[in-house]
């Protein structure tokens, strides 16, 4: 219900075709990450679609404008991952939920919290070293981490990403592709990336149920997703009927806002005590 109210007063900066309002929201973004008290994460579980049980949450960054009130973060994550900003907005993101997920874990719940990454990142060689470092200041087992990237990060530049890949995963981070389904998929390069996961987009899921295509590109995407040995995870259930569908082709792990929405870790906490499975 939070989230739904929210959506009322969002700000579309996709309307929004002055470039220098663009340049201001990327300035207050900046000072948003210096500031500490507009950025937050949002948690939303995957649930295991055999047992019922929680799998793991992924952390989706929400920021509150003092001015335009909730903006989404398909209006300022693309805009910031055409600059260098998007560096210090992942570290600050990344901080956050190692954190969170320490205390979760420290709390008896080691709940594996997922972040999502951008290409900048994905291209530097040393993002690896800072995640091992941020993860050993907290005191977090690598098992608790996971990040998730799509394949057109990967294909930016093949070659540099597969080495951050590497790295991270030899060092006990598992990896999941995101959006499956959406971008140019390269069967050469999908059973080369050192993977997991398998996210299957929400399009297909939610389409589904409607239409033949979708279906088929679902089922297709479990078949292949578990030939390469990778977990396959439907994100944007939003309904029973995709639930049983989705049982029925096999999918391992569900994500959406039929069994919950994304929200602030205090409410995670309750809505995991109250959660029967
Ligand atoms: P994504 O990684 O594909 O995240 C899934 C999106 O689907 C989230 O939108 C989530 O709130 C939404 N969702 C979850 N379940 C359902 C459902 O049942 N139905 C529908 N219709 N939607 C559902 P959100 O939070 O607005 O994030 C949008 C995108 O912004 C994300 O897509 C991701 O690409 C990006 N993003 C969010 N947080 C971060 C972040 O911390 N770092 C980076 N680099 N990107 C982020
Ligand atoms: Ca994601
Ligand atoms: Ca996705
Ligand atoms: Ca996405």
């Amino acid at each position: 219900a939070r989230e739904q109210a929210s959506t009322v007063q969002q700000y579309d900066a996709s309307n929004d075709t002055n470039a220098a309002n663009r340049l201001e929201l990327l300035g207050d973004l900046r000072r948003a990450i210096g500031a500490d008290d507009q950025l937050s994460l949002h948690y939303q579980p995957k649930i295991d679609l055999a047992g019922g049980r929680v799998t793991g949450v992924e952390a989706l960054i929400r920021w509150q404008h003092p001015r335009l009130g909730r903006v989404a973060p398909d209006q300022f994550i693309p805009m910031a991952e055409s600059t260098s900003l998007i560096r210090p907005l992942t570290s600050h993101v990344l901080d956050i939920a190692v954190r969170q997920a320490k205390d979760w874990s420290d709390r008896g719940m080691p709940i594996p919290v997922a972040v999502n990454l951008s290409t900048r990142c994905l291209l530097d060689p040393h993002f690896p070293a800072q995640v091992f470092d941020l993860l050993h200041r907290v005191g977090l087992p690598v098992a608790l981490l996971k990040f998730e990237i799509t394949e057109s990060m990967v294909m930016t530049d093949p070659e540099k990403a597969l080495a951050v890949l590497r790295e991270l995963r030899s060092g006990g981070i598992s990896l999941s592709i995101d959006d499956f389904g959406t971008g140019h998929s390269s069967m050469t390069y999908l059973q080369r990336l050192p993977v997991d996961e398998l996210k299957i987009d929400k399009s297909f899921v939610q389409a589904m149920g409607d239409s033949h295509g979708d279906a088929v590109l679902v089922r297709t995407a479990i078949t292949l997703g578990h030939n390469l040995g990778l977990s396959v995870v439907a994100e944007g259930v939003e309904d029973l009927a995709a639930v049983a569908a989705l049982r029925e082709l096999g999918c391992d792990v569900a994500q959406g806002y039929h069994f919950a929405r994304p929200m602030p870790a205090e409410d995670f906490d309750q809505w995991l005590s109250d959660y029967s499975g």
